[in-house]
Order: C-alpha cells, then sequence, then structure tokens
C-alpha cells in the first residue's frame, strides 16, 4: 500500500487544531500522531481545546498537553462544559466554535469520530464538520464500555517509541483517572497493535481515524 502524505512543506509552520471533549481525549485519540507530526514537522503549532477540562481535570490536560507537545502548543485551551451534558447546552457550544475555533483556520483538524457512543463526543464531532467544511478532519477512537469501536479509513503507523512516549505521557498526566478498570497501559497498547496489524506497519503499532472528505 502507498503511503499518501500531507501535502505541506516540514519548513512551513502547520497549524493543526485538536478538540477533545474532556481531559485525556485527545491524548487517547491521537497522542502519537502528534509525537509523530511534532517531530516531521519541527515548525507545527498545535492548537490545543478540551471543552471540559475543570479543576483537577485542567491541571492534568495542561500537563498532557505540555508533554506532548511542549512549545509547540497553542494554548491549551480549557472550557468548563459540564461532562456529559455538552448536547443540552449545544448552542453555547456552537457559539464557543463560532466565535473562537472558526478564525483559526487550521491545515489539519482532530476531533471526535461522529459514530461515538459517548453524547459529549458526537456534539464536537458535529460541530467540528459544520464550522470547518473545507479542511481536513480525522475523527479519532475512544475505547469504552460502550464498545463502539468501527472500521477506521485511515491509519498512521508509529514507532514503538511513539507508541510508548504516548501510554507513558497519558498515564503520568491523568492520575484522577488511573481508578478506572480500563485505564491502563495495555488497552491503549492493544488499539494501537490491532490497528497496526490492519495496516501491516512496520513496527506493528499505528491509529486510525476515519475521514469522510479527503482531496488528493
Ligand atoms: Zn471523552
Amino acid at each position: 500500500m502507498i503511503h499518501l502524505k500531507l501535502d505541506s512543506d516540514a519548513s512551513q509552520p502547520l497549524e493543526v487544531l485538536c478538540l477533545g471533549a474532556h481531559s485525556d481525549d485527545i491524548e487517547i485519540g491521537c497522542g502519537g500522531t502528534i509525537l509523530h507530526l511534532a517531530e516531521r514537522f519541527p515548525r507545527s503549532r498545535f492548537h490545543w481545546v478540551v471543552f471540559s477540562a475543570a479543576g483537577v481535570r485542567e491541571t492534568e490536560a495542561r500537563r498532557a498537553a505540555e508533554l506532548f507537545a511542549g512549545a509547540k502548543v497553542k494554548g491549551p485551551l480549557c472550557k468548563t462544559f459540564q461532562d456529559g451534558f455538552m448536547p443540552y447546552v449545544g448552542s453555547d457550544v456552537k457559539a464557543f466554535f463560532e466565535s473562537d475555533l472558526k478564525p483559526i483556520s487550521p491545515d489539519l483538524i482532530f476531533t471526535h469520530s461522529g459514530k461515538d457512543a459517548h453524547q459529549d463526543h458526537r456534539l464536537i464531532s458535529e460541530l467540528t464538520r459544520n464550522t470547518f467544511r473545507d479542511h481536513l478532519i480525522l475523527e479519532y477512537e475512544i475505547p469504552k464500555y460502550d464498545g463502539d469501536l468501527g472500521q477506521p479509513s485511515v491509519y498512521v503507523p508509529l514507532t514503538q517509541d511513539d507508541c510508548q512516549k504516548k501510554v507513558r505521557f497519558i498515564m503520568d498526566s491523568f492520575h484522577s483517572q488511573r481508578s478506572k478498570p480500563w485505564f491502563e497501559e495495555s488497552t491503549f497498547m492493544a488499539l494501537m497493535r490491532l490497528r497496526g496489524m490492519e495496516c501491516n506497519a512496520p513496527s506493528r503499532y499505528a491509529e486510525a481515524f476515519y475521514c469522510r472528505k479527503l482531496a488528493l
């Protein structure tokens, strides 16, 4: 399988918008790809937005953004929409998209999958697509109890080093989540191993995304 590359000069800034409903979504969904892009595009900038990050979860989100992208992070912008209630204040979330996010005009956007079982994730996905209509959008996946993993269409093979770094950064950043039985290294590595198998990644590991529109 040939590999398509982003049509961007590595010496030029690559503007990436990373959207996560909750603190830890961006890192779980596309943390390895962010590490990969940050290395490949030294002048990249990651506009980092978390919609529900209050108290300790804000502290954790800021720490994680720093670990994953360091000086390349723009933000992070941490909002305090209530976890689980975003669809019920959808007009406020949409207003934030229009006023604060639309002016960014990124080259690449990471957001939630539109088929995600979590209502907050689906809302962020929908608003991403209706706000950014002429942009490359990759929708990431989050493993969860509901069992909503599907059949992604875009794969990013990752080095084992990037995968291990991703998992270490997640475990080091989100202490408040460690009591959840699924929140452990093996969950994150297992999903990347499966996606790596599906795309025959040389390193055996990958992250996978859904893409609805792509121009060659
Ligand atoms: Zn989430």
